[in-house]
Formats: structure tokens, C-alpha cells, sequence
């Protein structure tokens, strides 16, 4: 049953409590700076032993971030992420809506007999936490999170390293405030944060000017080479498999971002980006405007999910059959595609 007294969750958070924060696999600047944002504060008021547990790496592009090298991930170390899950009291599910999306945490979560805590702004959430602190309509994890925070009242102010992590994954969840998802307290929230010592400039700076050349000369061939557009149904499509990524000495979070560049051709409503992984089935990522329901389209068909303009999903088909199955599905959302606003 879910509970929202914060109160009694309070009491839980004790200076002895063990509180393992965990987020989704492939973690964006939400899933990093929201858990990030939480562990600071925490540990700012007196608990000692939180940790941040996620399933795989944070992308080089997210690296600089305050406390990101004291993360335990279970790519490279599971006999410690596992542990610190099982003997925990409170797990923090951050910026994921469904236990699956926390990959190889999620058998460890499941078996835990830990008060399991949920923050998170994606579509149809799934009912698997004692609190579940869930709005749809909120810009980003850390924008929930701060509210939590501030509702929790731990008696301290937000440390600036805290408001870095918040700020960041406000900042990267909304395509810095352009999404619509930003809304009036997206924007307070962001001028608190930089009463609180946050700075914007130096965020930016980090985040998006901070490139390798080879991510850099990687869009550059995508934009040239890759970007196709299906002017039937107003949409951009983009694929890269394992091989076209190694030449570009790819690395996790190279790709990031390149989805939003379909979605920027004129008369776009629809962007779709299909990468090989290492395992060799299809990511895909979805981007939309206005009415096109790219959650709906990648869960109905791509094992997937999200939000209704930002999605991501699965193919386990080869990619000529990939993209066959998008082109049979688009005619179903025919008039969206052709009257999004
Ligand atoms: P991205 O395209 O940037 O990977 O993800 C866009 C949004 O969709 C993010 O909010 C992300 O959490 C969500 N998302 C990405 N991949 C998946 C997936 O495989 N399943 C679900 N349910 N959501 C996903
Ligand atoms: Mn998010």
C-alpha cells in the first residue's frame, strides 16, 4: 500500500538508518543528479550511511558531477551493490517508474525487506513502493526531489553540492528549461537553487561544453550521412549500428542529445533514433511534439516507456526489420503526425 506521511517516513530516516539510493540503467542527468542531489543532502544532515547504488556507469559527461566517483555500480562492482541493497532499511527508486528499468538491481530490490521510497515523473507508474511520491506533470526527478526535501524539513539548508546535482538534473531533463514539461515551479525551484549557491554558468559549462572531439565528429556524421526524414508521416530517423559506433570510438553518452536533432528539422513531430548495443539488439529513443504519444508508441510496441513527449523502447529485430515495423505502425498515429498542435 502506498503511504505519503512524511512524517512517519521521516522517522525512518534516522542518524543510524542504512539508506541505499538506487536509479535506472543508462543513467541521464536526472537519474545522476537527483540521486546525487539526495545523497548530499542526506549525508549533510547527519546520515552516514547512504550510498548510491545504480546498475551500470555514469556517462563520461556526467562525471564531474560532486560525489559521482563514490558511486557503486553493479557493472563493475555487483558483490558490493548487492550487499549494500540487502542490508539497507530505506532504498530510494529514483526516475524510474517500473522495477524492470532498474536492471540488475531489481532481483536485490524485490527480495529486500527495506522501506522502499519512489520518486519519480514518469507515465503510468507501477505500484511497487511502501511511498511513492509520484507526479507525471513535474519537469524532472530533481524538481521532485527538492520539493520531498523541502517537505521532509531535515533542518538544514541545502548544501551547494546538493543544489549542483538538482540544478543539473533539472537542467538536462528539460533540455535546459525548453521542453514544455517546465512549468512555474521548475523555474522557482531553479531560482532557489541559485539563492542557495548553485551556479548556472559553471553547470552549463560542464555539462554540454565539455565534448570529445570523437562524440563531436560523430554528430557530424549523423547529420551528413544519417539523418533520414519519412516526409510521408513528419518524421526523422536515425540508426547506428556497432560498427558505424566503434569508428567513431563511441563511448556511453556519446549519442546523448543526437535524437533532438530529428525533432529540430522544420515540421517535424516525430523523432526516432535506433542504436545497436553491445549485445546486439536496437535502443531506440523517442522524441515528439505536441500530441504524438511517444510513451504509448514505444510500450505498445518496444518493450519500453516514458513520457508522453520523451520515450525510449527495444527492438530485438534486425534493423532492416526495425525500421519495416516503425513504418507499418506510423500510419496509426496518421493524424496526430499530421496535426500535432
Ligand atoms: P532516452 O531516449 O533519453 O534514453 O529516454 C527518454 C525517456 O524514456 C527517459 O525518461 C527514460 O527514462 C525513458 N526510457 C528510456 N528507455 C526506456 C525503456 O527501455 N523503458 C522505459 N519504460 N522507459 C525508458
Ligand atoms: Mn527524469
Amino acid at each position: 500500500m502506498i503511504n505519503t506521511d512524511y512524517i512517519e517516513l521521516k522517522s525512518e530516516l534516522t542518524s543510524q538508518a542504512r539508506i541505499v539510493i538506487t536509479a535506472h540503467k543508462s543513467p541521464d542527468g536526472d537519474a545522476v543528479g537527483s540521486s546525487l542531489g539526495l545523497y548530499h543532502m542526506l549525508r549533510f544532515a547527519g546520515i552516514r550511511d547512504v550510498r548510491v547504488v545504480l546498475p551500470d556507469s555514469v556517462p563520461q559527461y556526467l562525471d564531474w558531477m560532486p560525489g559521482s566517483n563514490e558511486i557503486i555500480t553493479h557493472e563493475n562492482n555487483a558483490v558490493e551493490a548487492e550487499r549494500f541493497l540487502s542490508e539497507a532499511d530505506v532504498i530510494f527508486c529514483l526516475d524510474y517508474s517500473a522495477l524492470s528499468r532498474s536492471g540488475a538491481l531489481k532481483k536485490t530490490i524485490q527480495a529486500s525487506k527495506a522501506t522502499i521510497v519512489n520518486i519519480d515523473h514518469h507515465q503510468e507508474p507501477e505500484d511497487f513502493a511502501n511511498y511513492a511520491i509520484v507526479d507525471t506533470q513535474a519537469s524532472s526527478t530533481a524538481e521532485l526531489v527538492y520539493d520531498f526535501l523541502q517537505r521532509l524539513d531535515l533542518g538544514v539548508e541545502l548544501p551547494p553540492s546538493a543544489g549542483t546535482c538538482l540544478y543539473t538534473g533539472i537542467v538536462t531533463d528539460t533540455g535546459s528549461f525548453k521542453y514544455s514539461s517546465t512549468r512555474p515551479r521548475t523555474l522557482e525551484i531553479a531560482a532557489r537553487l541559485m539563492d542557495s549557491g548553485v551556479k548556472p554558468a559553471e553547470i552549463y559549462d560542464k555539462s554540454f561544453d565539455n565534448n570529445k572531439l570523437s562524440k563531436l565528429k560523430l554528430q557530424g556524421y549523423v547529420l551528413s550521412e544519417k539523418l533520414e526524414i519519412w516526409s510521408d508521416y513528419n518524421t526523422a530517423v536515425i540508426n547506428l549500428t556497432k560498427d558505424e559506433l566503434d569508428k567513431f570510438d563511441y563511448e556511453k553518452g556519446d549519442t546523448e542529445g543526437l535524437v533532438n536533432y530529428g525533432l529540430s528539422v522544420s515540421g517535424i513531430v516525430l523523432s526516432v533514433f535506433i542504436k545497436q548495443s553491445d549485445e546486439g539488439y536496437f535502443k531506440m529513443s523517442f522524441r515528439s511534439k505536441g500530441k504524438v504519444n511517444v510513451n504509448t508508441i514505444a510500450r505498445s510496441y518496444f518493450e519500453g516507456g516514458g513520457h508522453i513527449n520523451a520515450a525510449g523502447g527495444r527492438s530485438n529485430l534486425p534493423l532492416e526489420e526495425t525500421l519495416r515495423k516503425l513504418k507499418n505502425i506510423l500510419p496509426l498515429y496518421e493524424k496526430e503526425l499530421h496535426g500535432a498542435f
